[in-house]
């Protein structure tokens, strides 16, 4: 493979942008290799900066659920330019988005636009305690809620790759005021939120975890944090920046029917463009100025483009049969996927729900962080570097999604299963 155009574009890169790229996950440190650069992506197929194709299964780590550069959103995108890129004033496409949006969620009445799924988590938090009057948040070891400061405890996606254990910047006063607890555990879950001395305003929780790798909640532990945080007058805050519009029309909320009071989405919602939204029950929403006094502002929220690109992609996925499809390639996928881990010399385990998935390098159930951390991920960055060399394209690090969309077809998802073998096999030789 060759790779000359991307290692001098990235020698450049280091030279004016920390480490070379602009998001910490994207520099393949974890997995022993440097990054490749990309030209361009269509459907499934991603060509880098010397024009090798791969198959991806990052999906720009969530939002191209229809595959990249989907005629309907690159039409919607190209016809609303010519009238401006921004405004910083109300316009119908906001309005828009928003209606289909309140319409999908089953939780959400009112949704306000942001530019990131940080934002959206970070302004939900904001929100919860304005609402409650309490001050600690409480969240789950492995689940990643974006980049702002009170979110950095035990955090995934990057912070676990890199091994980071919070983040040098971010004060005591602000973490103190976060209890990170383990996902899944009943046990301990009621014990944190029924002890009134901790003053807690909400709990947020990825509805399945997508960034210590893909953990699906036992159903029984969701249901009782949704009755917990009810009877206790904390709100519910389901970060479903991944999982919206990916497991369901209405998230994981829809799937595994249970309501959260408020959602924070990002990722989908913007086909590909930078949007994030937070939203809920009209009663808590109403505090949010201009109505109530809980200040958040954005100069690009809802922006034109961003909104188009958001609505083309939503209108697609509405149509009937979209999650039918997508579920029924999906498990496809995984069946073969799991039986070729479980015939292969090194022991794998693979978490799936809907088009997401992650083939953990363990002998052991994953259903939290700790188990999730016990995976090899020394076989992981072989395997990534093995299957790349295969023309496949998988997360630069263990503790990912992997990503199926509605541009991959079985053909696509057969090479990916014939790369699997042929990568498992070596890694045992190894
Ligand atoms: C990606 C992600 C975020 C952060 O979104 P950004 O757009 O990267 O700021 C928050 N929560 C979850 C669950 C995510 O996967």
């Amino acid at each position: 493979m060759k790779t000359k155009n991307s290692a001098a574009l990235f020698s450049q890169a280091c030279q004016v942008i920390p480490g070379g790229v602009n998001s910490p996950v994207r520099a393949c440190k974890s997995v022993g290799c440097d990054p490749l650069f990309v030209a361009k992506a269509q459907g499934c197929t991603i060509t880098d900066a010397d024009g090798n194709e791969f198959i991806d299964f990052v999906g720009s780590w969530g939002p191209m659920i229809l595959g990249h550069g989907h005629p309907e959103v690159i039409k919607a995108i190209c016809e609303t330019a010519p009238h401006g890129t921004s405004f910083g004033a109300p316009t119908a496409l906001e309005v828009e988005l928003a209606e289909l949006v309140c319409d999908s969620v089953p939780s959400m009445e009112k949704v306000r636009f942001v530019s990131s799924g940080t934002e959206a988590t970070m302004s939900a938090v904001r929100l919860a305690r304005g609402y409650t009057g309490r001050k600690v948040i409480v969240k789950f070891d492995g689940c990643y809620h974006g980049h702002a400061d009170s979110f950095l405890v035990k955090a995934g996606s990057g912070v676990i790759t890199l091994g980071i254990p919070g983040s040098p910047g971010v004060p005591e006063d602000i973490v103190k005021n976060t209890l990170s607890i383990p996902y899944n555990n009943i046990e301990i879950l009621e014990k944190t939120l029924r002890d009134a001395s901790l003053d807690i305003a909400c709990v947020i929780i990825e509805p399945v975890a997508g960034n210590m790798g893909v953990i699906v909640p036992e159903l029984a532990f969701l249901r009782k944090l949704r009755e917990l945080t009810a009877e206790l007058g904390i709100v519910l805050i389901f970060d479903e920046v991944i999982t919206g519009f990916r497991l369901a029309l209405g998230g994981a909320q829809e799937r595994f029917g249970i309501l959260p009071d408020l959602t924070c989405l990002g990722k989908i919602i913007g086909g590909g463009l930078p949007v994030g939204a937070y939203g809920g029950k009209k009663a808590i929403m109403d505090l949010v100025s201009p109505v109530g006094p809980v200040y958040q502002a954005g100069t690009l929220s809802g922006n034109p483009l961003a909104m188009a690109a958001g609505l083309a992609m939503l209108k697609v996925v509405r149509r009937p049969g979209f999650y039918e499809e997508l579920e029924e390639k999906s498990s496809w996928f995984a069946e073969k996927l799991a039986a070729i881990g479980a015939a292969a010399p090194v022991p794998t385990v693979l978490n799936r729900i809907g088009s997401m998935m992650t083939c953990f390098f363990t002998d052991a159930p994953v259903t939290d962080f700790v188990s999730a951390m016990k995976s090899n991920t020394e076989h992981y960055g072989q395997h990534f570097r093995q299957m790349l060399a295969s023309g496949i394209w998988l997360a630069p690090s263990q503790f990912e999604a992997a990503f199926v969309s509605a541009a991959h077809d079985r053909t696509h998802l057969q090479k990916a299963l014939d790369a699997t073998v042929a990568s498992l096999t070596k890694l045992a030789a190894a």
